[in-house]
């Protein structure tokens, strides 16, 4: 399977918003990051099975709706979206929701969104002229049915394992799909979830910036997480404009890297 890192900037994207620090003035493309989001592609071989009453094929899995989710589709030849899991509500990573609607469209079909029962809780009020059941002229909306995850799951013959983790006060998923992670926004993982990541060989992972953080591990906590689980390649994400990419890359030990978006990791 083939993972591909959408966005890996925080919350508010790299450049920000009227900043003129090196790295948001830089002209490596790798320092150009946009909100986080992920698309898995489960390859030709996926059974197409979905374990909810959908026809739908299921090949195409994206982790979460970043507000840049149309921009990155377009950076990124994303044609096609069989499922949606969601980390949590976080307006960084659902705020491109409506964007599904060309999916709709393409598709003719609805899209399962997978998330536990706060997310769906969230989507449903924020996005709540999706969810209320009148009708509008014009326009249309995103065709969805929402799921709540109780445990691993099924999309295309593939397991996808919630795997809780904490980001500051709040529990949130991260999700482990064969060898492969993903643990985006994080700061604590709980005694419970190490077992869930045991023999995980390619990790994504939260490092916002080198300075403590109250709700993301820093590059010292998220290594101490890399050292504790020994992937074999770990790529950090939701990362800040203090981290340069070549210069933090660098200093990083054999196996880790920044991720950026574009990044493509093939994974068993
Ligand atoms: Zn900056
Ligand atoms: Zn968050
Ligand atoms: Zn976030």
């Amino acid at each position: 399977m083939r993972v591909t890192l959408l966005g890996t900037g925080t919350s508010s994207g790299v450049p920000a918003i009227g900043c003129d620090c090196a790295v948001c003035r830089s002209d490596d493309p790798r320092d150009r990051r946009t909100r986080p989001s992920i698309l898995i592609d489960l390859g030709d071989d996926a059974d197409r099975a979905v374990s909810v009453p959908f026809a739908a094929a299921a090949r195409y899995i994206l982790i979460d709706t970043a507000p840049d989710l149309r921009a990155q589709a377009l950076a990124h030849g994303v044609r096609r979206v069989d499922a949606i899991a969601f980390t949590h509500s976080h307006a960084d990573h659902v705020l491109g929701l409506d964007e599904v609607r060309r999916y709709n469209f393409m598709q003719g079909t609805a899209i399962p969104c997978f998330g536990d029962a706060a997310t769906l809780g969230d989507l449903r009020r924020v996005f709540s002229y999706i969810f209320d059941g009148r009708t509008r002229a014009g326009g249309g909306i995103p065709r969805l049915s929402l799921f709540e995850i109780g445990g691993a799951f099924s999309l295309g013959g593939v397991d996808f394992v919630p795997v809780p983790v904490m980001h500051g006060p709040m529990p949130i998923l991260g999700y482990r799909v064969g060898a492969f992670a993903y643990l985006t926004d994080c700061s604590q993982i709980p005694a419970s979830s190490w077992p869930l990541l045991a023999g995980v060989r390619t990790l994504v992972l939260d490092a916002l910036r080198d300075r403590p953080h109250a709700t993301h591990f820093s590059v010292a906590e998220a290594l101490q997480v890399v050292e504790r689980l020994g992937p074999e390649r770990a790529y950090f994400t939701h990362i800040s404009h203090d981290l340069p990419h070549a210069a933090t890359c660098a200093r990083l030990p054999p196996g880790v890297e920044l991720a950026y978006d574009g990044l493509i990791l093939e994974v068993s």
